[in-house]
């Protein structure tokens, strides 16, 4: 790529762009078609290409640029503006990286991809209760891989990208692997991420006991509503068992029927259904909250907050 010449017999002067015309920019992009005046700090923080650009000595100062072949631009004034002239190919890049940055809604829009990638990916994660449930232990494979090989990829893709709407769900996947499938799959995140990833799945452990415990704590009082077909109420005598299960168990795997059935005492049918309600109330009140177990910096208090914020995405 060249540098500019002297164009002291150029015909085709460029014009100001119609938008990407700001009063207030502190520096004038010149293409062979167009004068963008724009702000400095915003390109340099959406792109490395203008970083780099304007940490070389004399750009975005008066002044041309010796030697400067590589970069394909010239350095000049505008109206007492610093000007950088961008020719041939290297305009024209330039040109669409300005209209991404500036105009998030058109056909160049890197904005677009990120959104159809967040679609995509938020589909393949619950974000509610009966989506996790549908999931729980599908196995059919994902993006072409099983979906169990996916968690740490996403998750560090999702981490790195600062894609906080997908953490919840994504951090939540990978908590809920074997402790040895983690160890081994960790080397693609951060410290950081795997200090979140532990802190919250130790978290859960006591969320998983806190569904059955509350109800414990309330067993010989409840009353099933008239639907037990005992003469002494079964609850009176009931109790959990073995609930120390649930720490090391899926979500999935306590589920109101199944936890009747394995960790309640023998009661009968009315009693045993009025439990396995209760359990899955307690429960979904649980997953509520899970986002706020994940306690990274862009935390989500509940799904509700999330959702939004995915939807405001999704709309941009
Ligand atoms: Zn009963």
């Amino acid at each position: 790529m060249d540098v500019d010449p002297p164009r002291e017999e150029t015909p085709k002067v460029p014009k100001r762009h119609d938008f990407l015309w700001f009063p207030d920019g502190n520096v004038v992009l010149a293409t062979d078609a167009s004068l963008f005046k724009v702000h400095k700090s915003l390109l340099a923080v959406h792109s490395s290409v203008f970083r780099d650009m304007f940490e070389l000595p004399n750009v975005g100062h008066a002044g041309v640029v010796p030697g400067r072949d590589d970069a394909g631009l010239a350095s000049e004034a505008y109206e007492g503006v610093p000007m950088v002239t961008l020719v041939g190919d290297k305009g024209e890049d330039v040109a669409h990286l300005l209209r991404a940055v500036f105009e998030p809604n058109t056909k160049y829009d890197f904005n677009t991809v990120r959104k159809n990638v967040i679609l995509h990916i938020s589909r393949n994660y619950p974000k509610t209760l009966r989506e996790y449930d549908a999931l729980y232990g599908y196995n059919s494979p994902m993006f072409g891989k099983r979906r169990t090989e996916c968690h740490f990829p996403l998750l560090a893709a999702a981490v790195t990208a600062e894609v906080d709407v997908l953490l919840p769900s994504l951090f939540l996947a990978c908590s809920e692997l074997d402790i040895n499938e983690i160890i081994r799959q960790s080397q693609s995140i951060t410290l950081e991420t795997l200090r979140i990833l532990i802190d919250g799945r130790e978290r859960l452990a006591y969320v998983k006991v806190e569904i059955v415990d509350t109800l414990s704590q309330q067993l010989r009082t409840m009353d099933a509503n008239g639907e037990c077909q005992n003469e002494v109420p079964c609850l009176q005598d009931a109790c959990f068992i073995d609930i120390q299960d649930f720490v090391i168990s899926s979500l999935g795997d306590i589920v109101g029927e199944q936890v009747v059935r394995y960790y309640l005492s023998p009661v009968c049918k009315g009693c045993g259904s009025f439990m396995a309600r209760m359990v899955d109330e307690e429960r979904k009140g649980k997953w509520d909250d899970m986002p706020s177990h994940f306690d990274s910096e862009f935390a989500f208090t509940d799904w509700k907050e999330l959702k939004a914020k995915l939807k405001a995405i999704l709309e941009s």
